[in-house]
């Protein structure tokens, strides 16, 4: 399954809560992410992307199975 599929597979309630609990090292915050996208990564996947807040670079990772 590809990274974007992976996404897709979450229920969307879960996605949007993923979204807008995204860890901002420049805000030092929990903050929303936008303008991501969506990678592979070892555990699972990864989205990249920028804080709604300050536009600094944020990432998180989500454990797929
Ligand atoms: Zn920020």
């Amino acid at each position: 399954m590809d990274a974007n599929k992976k996404w897709l597979s979450i229920p969307k309630e879960f996605r949007s809560k993923l979204r807008k609990n995204v860890f901002c090292t420049n805000c030092k915050d929990v903050v929303a992410i936008e303008s991501f996208t969506i990678e592979d990564h070892q555990f699972g996947i990864v989205l990249h992307g920028k804080c709604q807040q300050c536009g600094h670079e944020v990432a998180r990772v989500i454990e797929t199975e």
